[in-house]
């Protein structure tokens, strides 16, 4: 497998503008990375298009915005300070840290090859802090490691205001934290990342109709995102490998470079969630069920998508080398759906009216799709710095537009170019990103 292809991938981020590490001035901080502008805009079309795709086109899933600070009972009631541990050991020799549960303890350490481990101890997750100047125990906090619990301690107050009725679903993009044991794999595993969460509210007797839906449905919007359907798969999790609240889980996962990993889990988290809150908050999430008119607490289904995992996906999917008249093209075949500029426009030559042309038509793009104007170098170097951004659509005037009011529209995969009418420009980009 093609490992370099990630490292080939970081460097193109750093070249284009998507990615950069975080604080690099100071030397960097491990496993932590900026968006930057091309990223920012990709990062946001992906999570535009899960909110369109999971709240706004449908009529029983409603959306929530949680703070990230809660009251630090909800972890206790959530299993988190108690389960949420990984287990760590060190080699005594080279002093490297390793998830337990990564490696074989069976054989040497692969940094320097000697056999000397630490006894396994379990490692607590989440990030702790303290709100408030003094710290005490009293006023202990954590960076929620996940944005569920955010959905689950408002379960009454959305469904009575939302007037919802079973089955439905609430949802939430936002950071997660995770103080994990070993990162890597660029975006794959970091410490801060954000995460895209539905909680889907059923009846206790249909979990498993809807844990069979979701799953279909989010491997649907991962193959509308424009990834390979053959390097998509739903697998489900073996009993040991359960999360402490789940029944049944499901992941689904992408064949990255370095092997097929998660990309979201899809689990049946039964009513865990909101019987735990209710034991320790004392107040009732339930639900008054007009049918049998009754108090029940629904189960719920979970699919909890990683933000930055889809966002490497895309771009591990994307990336292409090819070769075009004896020379190596880089491009990144993105779905226009998240490619960060949908068209870029270029003037042929620095004169006769063009960039004037140019920028007019930029401005008129504008009004409907992300438009970037490049006048700087050659026109196959301008073309190029398009491929690497995933930009899948060119517009080039020259000498005849002045003309006949005429510009050609390059396809980025193809290298083709039409002739169309300037005026057009916007109808040929609607009839191209619908399909
Ligand atoms: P893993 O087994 O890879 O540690 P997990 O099973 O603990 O993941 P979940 O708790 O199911 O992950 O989290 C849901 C989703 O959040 C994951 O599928 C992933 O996309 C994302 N995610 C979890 N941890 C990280 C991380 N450290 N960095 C980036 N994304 C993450």
């Amino acid at each position: 497998m093609d490992i370099k292809k990630i490292e080939k991938i970081v460097s193109l981020c750093k070249r284009r503008g998507f990615i950069f590490q975080s604080s690099e001035i100071y030397g960097g901080l491990a496993s932590t990375w900026d968006y930057g502008p091309l990223g920012v805009e990709m990062k946001r079309k992906i999570k535009n298009d899960w909110w369109h795709n999971i709240v706004t086109s449908r009529d029983n899933v409603v959306g929530m915005d949680a703070a990230i600070l809660m009251h630090p009972k909800t972890w206790e009631a959530s299993g988190h300070v108690e389960n949420f541990h990984d287990p760590l050991v060190d080699c005594k020799h080279c002093k490297t840290r390793y998830r337990a549960d990564h490696i074989d303890l069976d054989k040497p350490c692969e940094r320097c090859g000697v056999k000397d481990w630490t006894e396994p101890r379990q490692f607590n997750l989440m990030f702790k802090t303290a709100i408030g100047p003094v710290e005490d125990s009293e006023d202990i906090a954590y960076l929620r490691p996940e944005t569920a619990q955010g959905i689950f301690v408002n379960f009454s107050n959305v469904q009575a205001t939302s007037r919802q009725k079973l089955p439905f679903g609430i949802a939430q993009i936002g950071k997660a934290f995770r103080n994990e044991i070993t990162t890597g794999n660029f975006l794959f595993r970091t410490r801060e990342f954000e995460q895209m969460e539905l909680e889907f509210f059923v009846y206790p007797e249909e979990t498993k109709k809807w844990l069979e839906y979701w799953c279909n449905e989010r491997v649907e919007w991962f193959k509308q995102l424009g990834i390979t359907a053959e390097k998509l798969r739903l697998r489900p999790h073996g009993e040991d490998e359960l999360a402490h609240y789940s029944s049944a889980c499901y992941d689904v996962e992408y064949e990255f470079p370095f092997g097929w990993s998660e990309l979201e889990g899809i689990a049946d988290r039964g009513t865990f969630d909101l019987d735990q809150h209710n034991r320790t908050s004392g107040k009732k999430q339930t639900y008054f069920d007009p049918v049998s008119n009754q108090h029940i607490v629904p189960a719920v289904v979970e699919a909890s998508a990683g933000v930055d995992r889809a966002f490497l996906t895309c771009l591990v999917d994307a990336y292409h080398e090819e070769e075009v008249r004896g020379e190596k093209r880089v491009v990144l075949k993105l779905s226009p759906k998240v490619a960060p500029i949908t068209c870029a426009v270029f003037p042929l030559v620095n004169k006769a009216g063009q960039p004037e042309k140019a920028l007019k038509i930029v401005k008129d793009i504008r009004k409907e799709f992300g438009a970037f104007y490049d006048a700087g170098g050659s026109i196959g170097r301008r073309y190029r710095r398009q491929d690497e951004a995933g930009t899948p659509f060119g517009v080039t005037v020259d000498h005849q537009t002045m003309e006949d009011d005429t510009v050609t529209l390059r396809d980025r995969d193809t290298m083709e170019q039409v002739r169309i009418p300037a005026d057009g420009i916007r109808q040929a980009l609607r009839e191209r990103l619908s399909k």
